[in-house]
């Protein structure tokens, strides 16, 4: 069976400018470890040391399969959970 790859969007390392992770109104800001490049692929500047480095003021980055949310064009996204409240707004997921 061929290993699903993340795509490195990017968009599982943004948190809650506000804490509130499951408020729709929230502004969202992206990781301190995250980088973009001119190809629009991301890189974690931490990657081998990132869980539980703290990606923002009250935010803490943690495995991609503990989070709660689906983002849009994610391979891991799973039925059971909803679709992430800041970029849901933005792109179908
Ligand atoms: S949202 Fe999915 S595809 Fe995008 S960086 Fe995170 S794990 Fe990779
Ligand atoms: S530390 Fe975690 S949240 Fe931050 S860029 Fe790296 S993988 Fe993403």
């Amino acid at each position: 069976m061929e290993k699903i790859k993340c795509l490195r969007c990017g968009k599982c390392c943004w948190y809650p400018q506000e804490g509130e992770w499951n408020k729709k109104n929230s502004p969202w800001l992206p990781c301190r470890f995250l980088t973009v490049g001119i190809n629009g692929v991301s890189t974690c500047t931490r990657y081998h040391k990132r869980l539980g480095s703290e990606m923002g003021p009250g935010a803490v980055c943690g495995r991609r399969e503990d989070s709660i949310y689906n983002y849009p064009g994610c391979p891991f996204n799973t039925p059971d959970k909803e679709p992430h409240p800041f970029w849901s707004k933005l792109e179908k997921v």
